[in-house]
């Protein structure tokens, strides 16, 4: 079956109708805010229209458009060293596979027209202003830019196709069945009309554009009418990212406030989660009509690593910012999307403990900032976190395990925080847990300093530290009874005595201690004091 064999090429008309139908819901909403714009939205739709004989393949929109300075600073980054990089070595990609790659480690989702033009032009103007911009590249590092006075509001991309590859027909992207299968495939979900411009027919008479897409929301059906790759497609389009997601969550709340969620959790972290620019937050729509991306409030800054849209049938379009994070109705959306998303996590950890294991390396250090902010919820992701063990080179455990094997007369849940599992595990503080065979859990996330702290307990059994003050690990290690020992800390009470001398303001006390078994000597921190790492950390910030 021919449909079934495409090429990972196609994906540039996915990526240039999305950034249309991004233009489109902009200007939508810009018209909705600012009455004085002006700017046509009578019309709004997305079209494509191909050229056999000029080999030209041109993707347009009467959405918000670019100036002519916007044009330069998103679309002429072509210069930057690293866009310049990226087409060089997708010019020598091997095959499409590789170019896909490539194009997902650099996000450039307008240049991927370059995997099948060696030219793109763009023509736009900025609804509202009167001139527009003219903007074209051969791919190669550099490009034109010049104002036009004829330019329609809106942008078109103008890609000249290369040469046709005369044994592969799958690549002729002016052929219609070709445009019509891939808006199909990619971009079915796109509330704007994705139009097919007909070429003139032999009397020179143009026939009725064809409308590719369907437009049907797919967070407003149900699960069996759509398919895994549909919301997959759909994911991308929002999350800007060329990966499939790991996992699919529905959500449909009826009753007197109604909404239909649908969230996605990624496969991968993007690099930048732990900035202050990370744009947090789902789509929200309101009644099928984008309202905003990056919605905080509708999740806490936890679970900012979902995407996806909320749709609420009873919003005001003009709804702002502030008036969500206020309202009553958001606030207890957002309850019922956190507890959805941890329960998802939940079902991935029983039933497929690969895609949690995955999950977990990509969110975890994410998910556990929940455990200082979001005490309601401090079990449910307590029940889902899992932990580097010393029980296990490659397996987390969850505290729940940790407690059900824990060695009898133990009583409590042991940790230690540093910066890496080797770190740790080379410190003086584990010899005598190795030496009992006490498991220790190994965090090494910045997070964790924190949250240990903030819980406490775990099933009745303190979190402490090994790095923190007393720990009695009974007696049965160095198998000296309570009189040995006192015997021996008075055999050596002056030698305690005069290395506190000497250490003077360095410590606090010098004390006898069972914990070594190989070190002569370790640093403790009070119970209540800070741990090593902790220090560290302030250290690093210069306090
Ligand atoms: P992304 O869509 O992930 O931001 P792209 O490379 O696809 O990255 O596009 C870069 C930017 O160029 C977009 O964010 C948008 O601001 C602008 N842009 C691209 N296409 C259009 C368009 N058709 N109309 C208006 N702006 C556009
Ligand atoms: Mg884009």
């Amino acid at each position: 079956m021919i449909h079934s064999v495409y090429s990972n090429k196609d994906v540039f008309l996915r990526e240039l109708v999305s950034n249309a139908s991004d233009a489109l819901d902009k200007l939508r909403l810009e018209a909705l805010r600012d009455d004085t714009l002006d700017a046509d939205v009578s019309d709004l739709h997305i079209e494509i229209e191909a050229d056999k004989e000029a080999r030209t393949l041109t993707v347009r929109d009467n959405g918000i458009g670019m100036s002519y300075d916007e044009v330069g600073q998103l679309i002429g980054t072509i210069a930057n060293s690293g866009t310049a990089k990226f087409l060089q070595e997708l010019r020598e990609a091997k095959d499409d596979a590789g170019a896909e790659g490539l194009i997902g480690q650099f996000g450039v989702g307008f240049y991927s027209g370059f995997m099948v033009a060696d030219e793109m032009t763009l023509v736009t103007r900025r609804a509202g202003e009167a001139q527009g911009t003219r903007w074209s590249s051969r791919g190669e590092g550099t490009y034109t830019l010049e104002t036009v006075d004829d330019a329609p509001q809106g942008t078109s991309v103008t890609l000249h196709l290369k040469p046709a590859d005369s044994e592969d027909a799958l690549h002729d992207y002016t052929s219609p069945w070709k445009i019509r299968e891939i808006v199909k495939r990619y971009s079915d979900f796109i509330t704007w009309p994705v139009k097919l411009v007909p070429a003139p027919g032999e009397d020179g008479e143009a026939p009725e554009p064809e409308t590719l897409n369907s437009m049907k929301a797919l967070w407003a059906r149900s699960r069996e009418e759509v398919s895994d790759d549909e919301y997959h497609e759909l994911y991308k389009h929002i999350s800007h990212d060329w990966r499939d997601p790991l996992e699919t969550i529905r959500l449909q709340a009826e009753g007197t406030f109604e909404y239909q969620a649908l969230l996605f959790l990624p496969a991968h972290a993007p690099h930048d989660l732990f900035t202050q620019n990370y744009r947090r937050g789902v789509q929200l729509y309101v009644k099928r009509v984008f309202i905003m991306d990056d919605c905080e409030a509708l999740l806490p800054p936890y679970l900012r690593f979902v995407k996806g849209v909320v749709d609420a049938a009873d919003l005001s379009l003009n709804v702002s910012r502030e008036i969500l994070q206020q309202d009553r109705h958001i606030q207890l959306m957002q309850r019922r999307l956190t507890k959805k998303v941890l329960s998802s996590v939940k079902e991935l950890m029983t039933g497929s403990p690969e895609k949690y294991a995955d999950f977990w390396r990509e969110f975890g250090a994410v998910l556990k900032e929940g455990l200082v902010t979001d005490a309601d919820n401090r079990d449910a992701i307590l029940a889902v976190s899992s932990f580097a063990t010393t029980a296990s080179e490659d397996e987390p455990v969850t505290l729940k395990t940790y407690v059900e094997r824990m060695k009898d007369g133990q009583d409590a849940v042991y940790y230690m925080t540093g910066e890496s599992r080797q770190s740790i595990e080379n410190s003086p503080h584990m010899e005598a847990f190795r030496d009992r065979g006490i498991e220790v859990l190994l965090l090494t996330d910045a997070v964790d300093e924190v949250w240990a702290d903030a819980v406490g307990e775990f099933d009745g059994k303190p979190l402490r530290s090994v790095a923190k003050g007393d720990i009695d690990l009974g007696t049965d290690g160095d198998g000296k009874s309570e009189e040995e020992r006192e015997q021996q800390s008075a055999a050596y009470e002056e030698l305690l005595g005069w290395m506190k001398e000497q250490l003077g303001e360095e410590v606090k006390d010098v004390r006898l201690s069972s914990r070594l078994t190989v070190s002569p000597a370790c640093v403790v921190s009070d119970t209540d004091g800070m741990t090593p790492a902790l220090e560290q950390m302030y250290r690093a910030m210069g306090q």
